[in-house]
């Protein structure tokens, strides 16, 4: 078991890629920085497997960052995005596929009346920052320690300690007034949202979280924090913000809103909605929507917004999701998966234990449970690059940073996750 797996191919694939990219990537944590600095670079998936260029075999759970709930090359996903790309692959022109995605959405949620296509989850947030700014216009928006919501400027803050950290960017490249407005309190900290909401509550436009944070480990909040905000937001008449980028289709069909019973004013998807291409979206009710252009002052526009073909690989995988029984077998197969593991790090006295929800997982180093703070996170990362190395050398690939979350698709079957887990205890074995 403590074989290493040939990366060659990988590492020349890599050392051409500095050449062109910066850090030789598109997208940061793909450089594997926070583990070995050596990226795999992938080939081919089907199903549950991807293969890199070195021909190894991995079982899958980083999912492309979470939008396969499928798998990779699902057969429905294939044939409608065959079917889309014979007629075309983009005409700047409303399509038949566009309203086909919307209705699949808009008769199941009853959270939001009318939807805007984008081609980003960054774009969803940045989109409907704006959208809640301008319906209400207030300027100052609330965001959470620990919540990502893509790199548009505004939602790029550091986050300190104490109640309420004014706008100090955590990225080279944006000014401090494109901050200012930005407001970031810690998770789960009743005192701290009643006390900005009084100092700040009438010019705040919308409080932005990940309703489950799922980008800085996996900060559940459970409903309690959830319902407070809500009603905090609907006292002072700023909009409730849902970022369900990660969670929406991945914990129910109508994502976290559904699954804790909160109705949020504004929603962004992304990931899962494009099935595998790049597709984001932004909700709201019909009298939030109407401001956006070109009804209302709100702009907002995209070349390759409600892209057909992209609509057509989203169209077949949310067909699946809408299925009766999907997540509640999503959420069976994960939990016999975490349980099969946590019960033998328990047992083994080791200080690690995998946090979940829905077909979502963390590794969490940290020996402290029920974790809902950025700040109450030290999970011991040296482990976890120990791990990372021994699951890949034994055909697991998970996303490269401990702060990440692993996702589970419909085709990781009972058995493979059963093996997968296997390889997981003999890591943590290897490791603790
Ligand atoms: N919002 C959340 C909650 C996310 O997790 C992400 C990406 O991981 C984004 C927004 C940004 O989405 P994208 O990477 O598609 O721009």
């Amino acid at each position: 078991m403590s074989h290493s797996i040939s990366r060659s191919n990988s590492e020349k694939l890599f050392q051409k890629a500095k050449t062109y990219f910066p850090g030789g990537v598109n997208s940061p944590v793909r450089a594997f920085k926070s583990v070995d600095g050596n990226p795999l670079f992938i080939k081919r998936g089907d199903g549950y497997k991807i293969w890199d260029e070195d021909g190894n075999e991995f079982i899958d759970f980083c999912a492309s960052w979470g939008p396969l709930i499928l798998g990779h090359n699902h057969p429905a996903i294939y044939r409608k995005v065959v079917e889309a790309l014979q007629n075309g692959t983009s005409f700047g022109a409303p399509t038949a596929l566009e309203n086909e995605l919307a209705e699949l959405i808009l008769s199941r949620n009853p959270f939001i009346d009318k939807i805007r296509f984008v081609s980003s989850g960054t774009e969803a947030v940045m989109s409907a920052l704006r959208l809640a700014r301008g319906y209400t216009g207030r300027n100052k928006v609330v965001k959470f320690e620990g919540c990502y919501h893509g790199h548009t400027d505004a939602m790029l803050v550091k986050a300190g300690s104490g109640l309420v950290t004014f706008g100090e960017s955590s990225s080279a490249g944006v000014p401090a007034a494109f901050v200012n407005e930005t407001l970031v309190l810690p998770l789960n900290d009743e005192a701290a949202l009643r006390s900005c909401f009084q100092q700040h509550g009438f010019d705040i436009a919308c409080a932005i979280i990940e309703p489950i944070p799922a980008n800085n480990g996996l900060l559940l909040q459970g409903g309690e924090f959830l319902k407070t905000l809500r009603s905090v937001c609907s006292e002072y008449g700023a909009l409730l913000f849902f970022d369900e980028v990660i969670s929406g289709f991945r914990v129910s069909f109508n994502g976290a809103a559904a699954y804790y019973g909160i109705t949020p004013d504004i929603i962004t998807y992304g990931k899962i909605i494009g099935g595998g291409l790049p597709v984001g979206a932004y909700g709201a009710r019909e009298e939030i929507m109407s401001c956006v252009s070109p009804d209302g002052p709100v702009y907002q526009a995209g070349t390759l917004s409600g892209n057909p073909v992209a609509m057509a690989a989203g169209i077949a995988q949310l067909t699946v999701c809408a299925e009766e029984g999907f997540y509640q077998d999503q959420e069976k197969r994960t939990k016999a998966f975490v349980e099969n593991v946590n019960t033998y790090a328990k047992e083994k006295g080791y200080d690690f234990e995998f946090v979940t929800i829905g077909s979502i997982f963390w590794f969490n180093f940290d020996g402290k449970k029920n974790i809902t703070r950025a700040d109450q996170i030290n999970p011991d990362m040296s482990k976890f690059k120990q791990l990372h190395a021994f699951l890949l050398n034994n055909g697991v690939y998970i996303g490269p940073s401990g702060y990440e979350v692993g996702f589970i698709s419909s085709v990781h079957n009972p058995e493979i996750l059963k093996k997968a887990a296997e390889v997981i205890k003999q890591g943590l074995d290897h490791v603790m």
